[in-house]
């Protein structure tokens, strides 16, 4: 086996899943992996039918861009996803779709603040608001890179849709589910026009602590392999 082929493989079945399950529709959004111990990612190409794709499909950049395997034009959120691995080292897994709740509350500018237990535990403190910029720019790069360095492994682009992280790919298609869920919930909430009531703030404060101390052993790991 070629030394992508695992990455570029669970990069189709992930893409397909969260197809399966609505969260990804058509063309849209992108998700990529990153390849272990370099300075690289395994990522959708620009848009391309989910359900079509397969393996080869794939493309392997390194951080500055350079396709290191593949024949199709890589997404065009490429330069976000390889910023991103670089300001966040415990992240390895990159998922950013157009669903529909969480992209409802970026329409009303509405960041989540912390609602349910397990979304402190996975998600972060909040679910955050990046500003507007258009598609595939530098502009959004910049913007998203600066946003993500709060350790929250959600937030939703403004009239756009989620981005979501996780230290693997399953976790990030969990976080995506656990978005979507507080995503509606909140919606819901704030339709009843009465107070939102929030977890207790130690309450969130511990759940951080922890999602915090998981991603510095998968810090430590990267660099560990990165090392070697
Ligand atoms: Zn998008």
């Amino acid at each position: 086996m070629n030394t992508y082929d695992e990455y570029k493989q669970l990069v189709v079945q992930t893409a397909q899943e969260l197809t399966h399950k609505g969260y990804l529709m058509a063309t849209g959004g992108n998700l990529s992996v990153r390849v272990g111990g370099q300075n690289a990612f395994a990522v959708t190409p620009s848009n391309f039918d989910y359900l079509k794709m397969t393996p080869d499909d794939i493309c392997v950049l390194d951080f500055d861009l350079q396709m290191l395997e593949g024949h199709m034009a890589p997404s065009v959120e490429s330069a976000m996803h390889a910023a991103i691995y670089q300001v966040r080292p415990d992240v390895n897994a990159i998922v950013h779709t157009h669903q529909v709740y969480a992209s409802a509350l970026t329409l009303i500018k509405a960041p989540i603040p912390a609602l349910f237990d397990e979304q402190a535990r996975f998600l972060g403190r909040s679910v955050e608001i990046i500003p507007y910029a258009p598609s595939g720019t530098g502009m959004l790069k910049s913007t998203v890179a600066k946003h993500v360095k709060n350790h929250n492994n959600a937030f939703m682009m403004q009239n756009h849709g989620a981005l979501v992280f996780g230290h693997d790919m399953q976790r990030a298609v969990y976080n995506v589910e656990i978005l979507e869920k507080c995503a509606l919930a909140y919606l819901l909430a704030l339709c009843s026009e009465r107070k939102v009531s929030k977890i207790p703030l130690v309450v969130r404060e511990i759940a951080f602590s922890k999602l915090r101390k998981d991603q510095e052993k998968v810090k430590r790991n990267e660099v560990a392999k990165q090392g070697e």
